[in-house]
């Protein structure tokens, strides 16, 4: 499955804890995220990850581009709900293009724990299918 990671700059650290709790059942699949949260979880994990433009040079765009292409499986994105973002109006079209395609998506740790052990268990196989 194709996984896709954001973390706005307050959540870094807790999706970086995240990987390193979930890194084996995430490197059994393909990952991307945006720039910085795909290089601090790289470098913390070890994991590779496929790392597009920082989210506000673009990158959550660039995720955005291949979710509306069907080529994203699942996207947890760790969102800040205290502040608001610069590039506010990209991640809302974000979401609205994972309930377009429906893409199983998390904007919080409950939710990610959620659908990554529904990934594990084979929930999210009719992917697959799809495919
Ligand atoms: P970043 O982008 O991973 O490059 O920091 C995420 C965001 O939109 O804040």
């Amino acid at each position: 499955m194709n996984i896709a990671l954001i973390a706005h700059d307050e959540k870094k650290e807790l999706m970086v804890q995240f990987c390193i709790a979930y890194c084996g059942i995430l490197s059994r699949n393909t990952l991307c995220a945006t720039g910085t949260t795909g290089k601090i979880i790289s470098e913390a994990t070890g994991l590779a990850i496929q790392k597009f433009l920082s989210g506000s040079q673009g990158g959550s765009q660039q995720i955005s581009a291949r979710i509306a292409c069907n080529e994203i499986d699942m996207l947890l994105f760790f969102r800040d709900p205290l502040n608001s973002k610069p590039n506010e109006p990209n991640d809302i079209n974000l979401l609205r293009l994972c309930d377009m395609h429906n893409i199983p998506v998390a904007t919080n740790i409950a939710t990610a724990e959620v659908l990554i052990h529904g990934l594990e268990r084979g929930d999210l196989d009719w992917r697959n299918i799809l495919k």
